[in-house]
């Protein structure tokens, strides 16, 4: 191959994967969009079943739920360092530094399938310990308290909301009685079809589907080259 054609076919891969990228971008956050909106619906929905007058008390720069163990898929970490690539990159350090905390607190390290996360029967355990550390996120403005790819961020961050005062969410501890706790809705019905539109977007552009909590999967996403993955799926199709 002489010197025109590599440059041809180096044109032609950047392009390719360009368009890749552009594509899980969309897939990813259309998705993501679309789940906020049902969610919000589903949400008003049984608020105005039950009947007691209470309204979602989340809002801008309240971030307590920010200290949660986010589990995501590599999709959504590569949307999230290709959308936002200096403040992810700003993150490493701290993911870093959080892949370490992760171990200390026995909680599963590296990738797994969704059904192994689904099925995992120390999941809430873990994800409990996570929360009551009050670890903040790597992603969070903590002066702002504010997230800085809130566009992009994680279905698990967008699946919360509650119904108590903020500082309600604040002051839980491990001995805070569960009556005491915030009251809050989780994961509703449009966060299986959401959850299951991100995986075939991440399959479409992986070749296959890993799931992770956030420091290791953004560790991988902020570190891997594009055609680190182009390599790896044709490998993993030979
Ligand atoms: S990604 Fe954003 S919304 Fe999610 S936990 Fe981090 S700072 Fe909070």
């Amino acid at each position: 191959m002489n010197r025109h054609q590599r440059r041809a076919e180096d044109a032609l891969r950047k392009e390719r994967i360009a368009r890749a990228n552009a594509e899980l971008q969309r897939d990813i956050l259309g998705a993501s969009r679309a789940f906020d909106t049902a969610f919000q619906a589903e949400i008003a929905d049984e608020l105005a079943r039950d009947g007691q007058g209470r309204a979602v008390t989340c809002s801008a720069g309240c971030a307590h739920c920010c200290n949660q163990a986010v589990f995501m898929s590599f999709g959504e970490a590569r949307a999230i360092a290709t959308r936002y690539p200096a403040a992810a990159k700003a993150a490493l350090p701290e993911f870093e530094r959080q892949l370490v905390l992760q171990r200390e607190l026995g909680l599963p390290q590296g990738q797994r399938t969704l059904e192994a996360a689904d099925k995992d029967p120390e999941r809430e355990a873990f994800l409990a310990r996570w929360f009551l550390a009050k670890i903040p996120c790597a992603l969070l403005d903590k002066k702002t308290q504010r997230c800085t790819v809130y566009e992009a961020r994680p279905l698990g961050c967008r699946a919360l909301a509650v119904v108590t005062p903020p500082a309600k969410c604040e002051a839980v501890t491990a001995e805070t009685p569960v009556e005491e706790r915030p009251v809050g809705f989780e994961q509703k019905e449009a966060y299986e079809l959401a959850r299951g539109q991100h995986m075939a977007a991440t399959h479409r552009r992986f070749g296959r589907v890993l799931m992770g909590l956030m420091p290791q999967m953004m560790q991988w996403a902020i570190n891997h080259s594009d055609e680190s993955y182009d390599r790896a799926r044709a490998e993993a199709q030979r």
